[in-house]
């Protein structure tokens, strides 16, 4: 249950009892939306409010099944994890175009429940965490990067003792202190985000509703279980759980699991002193840590594993030794809920963005690589462009070819463990280890 199906913070404490039924009939619409987690809702969102209303999302479980509603919530700078992976598939113009759209998540989130009046829980205060040189260095030079991006904001590097002042952990040494990125309630954020779609815009929203079988033509066919739905165009936008559904995007990513816990509600001094700002934390390693602090004073402590791919048999006993490195002092709280679940991850761990050769009117968004909370929220407006009036970036991203990763079907664990070592080695010359 903590991986197939979980109960998550999110679940527990979400603010919306929002239901959408299922598909029971032959429907014809403009655009069929194939998948209800961030990059669907976000995407027919962008359609509507571009005047595109005539959009249906088929989800197959319920809105939020996904790593939608099992993530960090973390709200971070950037898209994809290292810019330099696809330097040389798109040149230094094309480079600096998805630089420029980069950092706009945070604030489309804002803006998104502001609009909309979400209660999303957001909060201001980020921390990216290094525990030796080589990543102060990156750290250092990051911060002179995302200051030439937000000038406005307050973003700092901060060493030693400093450190302190926005998490309380001796492990790290220095940190990037970003005040223009944080964390959010993902769950109620895509609630809220679904519900102006249908509500405030006409769209239309089918849980257990899986697509059964996708036929492409200039007008797509999608069959469920007990109707149809007949597009122009259609999005795949079924992240981990895509299952084969789509053959030519299927072979280029393969599932990780990561894995988050929630503790039970700490007094206000813990919390202070876990975080001062009440932020949100990541490493900077390949295989990350990463934590946040909820409106409720619970310690929301994610991790993306081992290097050797495995789910631990006892997770909240696993997740809680493993946040004791960290905060020694927490050895006596209470895990109240973990849970986990898969993240589709590339070669490059960029997302891949972009429509079949043969089927152009056949659109698909994929392989966030476990960082897909704020970039999804950029890739829907880059989508959405594409689907109207197109867009540089969208060529830019279009662009970045799609390496095949081979036995990701019959030897997974053993193909992600040589992922991560390999990952591990490179994170040495670029300064993330
Ligand atoms: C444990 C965990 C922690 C994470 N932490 C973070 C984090 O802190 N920060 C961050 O940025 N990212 C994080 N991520 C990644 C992030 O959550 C995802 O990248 C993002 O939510 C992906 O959104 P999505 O809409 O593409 O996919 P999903 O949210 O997975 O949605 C896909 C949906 O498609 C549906 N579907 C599949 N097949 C069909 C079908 N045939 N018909 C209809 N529907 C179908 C599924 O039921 C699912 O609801 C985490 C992921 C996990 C699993």
């Amino acid at each position: 249950m903590a991986l197939d199906n979980p109960s998550t913070y999110y679940t527990i404490t979400k603010k919306y009892d929002l239901h959408y039924s299922d598909l029971e009939e032959d429907i014809d619409v403009d655009v069929v939306i194939i998948g209800g987690g961030f990059t669907g809702v976000n995407t027919a969102l962008e359609l509507a409010e571009r005047g595109i209303k005539d959009v249906a999302i088929l989800e197959a479980n319920y809105l939020g099944f996904g790593g939608s509603g099992r993530n960090g919530g973390h709200v971070m700078a950037g898209i994809g994890h290292d810019l330099e992976t696809i330097q040389k598939d798109v040149g230094p113009e094309g480079l600096q175009a998805i630089f420029e759209v980069s950092d706009l998540g945070a604030r489309l989130i804002k803006e998104r429940i502001a609009k909309y009046n979400i209660p999303a829980d957001y909060q201001d205060g980020y921390g990216y965490l290094g525990f030796n040189k080589r990543q102060g260095k990156l750290l250092r030079q990051w911060t002179k990067e995302f200051q030439s991006l937000s000038p406005d904001v307050e973003i700092s590097y901060l060493e030693g003792r400093d450190v302190q002042s926005i998490v309380g952990s001796d492990f790290y040494t220095c940190a990037l202190k970003h005040m223009g990125n944080g964390h959010v309630h993902s769950l109620n954020l895509l609630l809220g985000s679904a519900q102006a779609f249908t509500d405030i815009h006409g769209g239309r929203i089918y849980e257990n509703s899986p697509a059964l079988e996708v036929r492409y033509g200039s007008k797509i066919f999608v069959r469920t279980a007990k109707g149809s739905v007949r597009a122009n165009k259609v999005l795949w936008a079924c992240g981990a759980f895509l299952d084969r559904m789509e053959p030519e995007i299927h072979k280029s990513t393969v599932n990780v699991y990561a894995f988050n816990s929630v503790s039970e509600p700490l007094p206000d001094s813990v919390i202070e002193r876990i975080s001062p700002i009440r932020g949100a934390f990541s490493d900077i390693t390949p295989i990350i840590d990463y934590y946040r602090v909820t409106r409720e004073n619970r310690l929301l402590y994610g991790t993306c594993g081992q290097v050797f791919e495995y789910v631990p048999g006892d997770l909240k006993k696993w997740i809680h030794k493993k946040l004791l490195r960290l905060f020694p002092y927490l050895k006596d709280i209470k895990i109240d809920l973990a849970w986990g679940g898969p993240m589709e991850c590339t070669f490059n761990r960029f997302p891949q963005v972009g429509s079949l050769v043969e089927h152009p009117n056949v659109f698909y968004v994929q392989g966030y690589s476990g960082f897909g909370v704020t970039p999804s929220h950029v890739i829907a407006t880059v989508i959405a462009d594409a689907m109207t009036i197109g867009s540089n970036v969208w060529d830019v991203m279009r662009s970045i070819p799609h390496r095949t990763i081979p036995g990701k079907d019959n030897f997974r664990s053993l193909v992600v463990s040589l992922g991560k070592v390999a990952l591990h080695l490179n994170a040495y010359r670029i300064g993330r280890r």
